[in-house]
């Protein structure tokens, strides 16, 4: 079972405990990221183009711990930058543990054989490992050979030592769906847990531009994918409705602040995937955020999104409030063929604001007037 009983019951009993209270936003997952600094530069990723001084910046365990309580999601993603880095990880997933936090550490898994001894099984803690398809397929969008079979071997040892591993697989227009339901069976068969899947997001700062989906291909490319697996032999670690809505059955917007994210810039604006701008604290970014201001239809640079973090928290809290559509979507597979559900129009979307490098500018400002040196090079192995 990909997500565990105990898990799905905390997270709809907390799902329907914030609508009992009349909550109207409420975070499900905190996006964590520690550090930026990774050990592979891959092709589609927007998330690790900064100068050293701030790559060598980490968030200490006080301050992870610190934004846990501040969210008080009950999931945490710990993901970077490569999070394995961290010289405290370890005792970061330890402390979000201790809070009963669902953990999943998301890693290239280059360093795992070497660190796996640092950390225990446990049911509140996953391991998330970057595959983003076949031998070919995964070393091409990693740039760099090599990386996939130690991927495979690190989850091999990982469900050896009892460990509970989930895939993370991005997909760009180069997927070809008969190899990804290849690439699937074969994973399922190395014994993992769960398959989690989305289109990739196109960063403004990834080195390559050409490769990411719009949404009529997203839905396609997704629906050709689901064709192939009649039997159900996949697991996804992903709601019933996300996956549907990935296959242009529901028509969601998105729930950027059900996956907030807090990185050494702060509280970043509007979700995971877009910094916008940044926060002081959690409240300030769920109370002085313009969100009307964001998502696909009113900003240009979500009108191709369909990521997982944006939608995922949509598709979650429709679950609950529709049981019986997720539970028959989730008996009966997706509908892979006949008209898309309709999809939100664009007209009326702001143009792109760019403003990536006066936030690097004024880290780097506030860096250099700092006497001591970067903190973060501690956290370097
Ligand atoms: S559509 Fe939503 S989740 Fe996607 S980038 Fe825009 S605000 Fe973020």
């Amino acid at each position: 079972m990909p997500i565990p009983l105990r898990q799905t019951i905390r997270v709809g009993a907390y799902v329907v405990a914030q609508h009992l209270k009349g909550v109207r936003r409420y975070p499900l997952v905190l996006m964590l990221e520690p550090l930026f600094r990774c050990n592979l530069a891959c092709a589609g990723c927007g998330k690790i183009d900064y100068p050293d001084a701030i790559l060598n910046q980490r968030l200490s365990v006080d301050e992870c711990v610190a934004a846990a309580d501040e969210c008080g999601a009950p999931m945490v993603v710990i993901a970077g930058g490569e999070p394995l880095l961290h010289r405290e990880i370890d005792e970061i997933a330890r402390r979000m543990i201790a809070k009963k936090k669902f953990v999943y550490l998301c890693t290239n898994a280059l360093l795992l054989e070497k660190k796996i001894n640092l950390f225990e099984p446990s049911p509140y803690f996953a391991w998330t490992i970057h595959l983003d398809g076949d031998r070919e397929d995964h070393d091409r969008s990693v740039c760099q050979d090599g990386v996939y079979d130690r991927a495979v071997s690190a989850i091999k040892l990982a469900k050896t030592c009892g460990f509970r591993v989930n895939i993370n697989s991005t997909l760009f227009d180069t997927a070809d769906p008969e190899r990804i339901a290849r690439f699937f069976d074969n994973v399922m068969e190395v014994g993992i847990d769960g398959i989690t899947v989305s289109p990739g997001y196109a960063y403004e700062r990834a080195p390559d531009q050409e490769h990411f989906l719009n949404r009529r291909r997203t839905k396609e490319l997704f629906r050709e994918i689901f064709k192939r697996d009649p039997r159900r032999r996949w697991s996804f670690n992903q709601s019933s409705l996300f996956l549907d809505f990935l296959a242009g059955n529901q028509s969601y917007h998105c729930t950027p602040w059900g996956n907030p994210t807090r990185n050494y810039f702060g509280w970043q604006r509007p979700c995971y995937l877009l910094g916008e701008g940044y926060a002081k604290t959690f409240t300030e970014l769920m109370e002085e955020t313009d969100w009307d201001a964001y998502g696909t239809g009113n900003y240009e640079k979500c009108a191709n999104c369909m990521v997982h973090s944006g939608y995922e928290a949509t598709a979650v809290m429709d679950s609950v409030k529709h049981p019986l559509k997720a539970a028959g979507i989730a008996l009966r597979g997706f509908r892979t063929e006949g008209e898309m559900a309709p999809e939100i129009p664009l007209d009326r979307q702001r143009p792109a604001n760019f403003v990536f490098s006066r936030h690097v500018e004024e880290a780097m400002a506030r860096l250099g007037a700092r006497s001591q040196p970067a903190q973060g090079v501690r956290g370097t192995s």
